[in-house]
């Protein structure tokens, strides 16, 4: 990693106590260390995701999201109508 402090070669640092230790267990985060300014902190490997694709991704899933909603309410209404079905017409002679 480079160091954003020298743009040095930053190394992974280890953890200072069990905060640091929990906070690197569940998190993508883990410590680093610069061996030539000093410079320590966190960063990550994660790549950041792209914008476009997230955008993608909302309108995939809210896209989803409307079907599934308009099929459970088509199923809702057609249990009702089944369940309570609407009288027939009289007939008149
Ligand atoms: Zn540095």
């Amino acid at each position: 990693m480079i160091c954003p402090n020298c743009d040095g070669r930053a190394r992974r640092s280890h953890h200072r106590g069990l905060l640091e230790l929990a906070f690197k267990s569940i998190s993508a985060y883990k410590p680093y260390r610069c061996a030539d300014c000093g410079w320590r902190g966190w960063a990550t490997h994660i790549k950041p995701v792209n914008r476009k694709e997230i955008v993608k991704s909302v309108i995939f899933w809210c896209a989803a999201l409307i079907i599934a909603l308009a099929i459970g309410v088509y199923a809702v209404v057609d249990l009702r109508s089944t369940l309570n079905p609407q009288p027939a017409p009289a007939v008149s002679k």
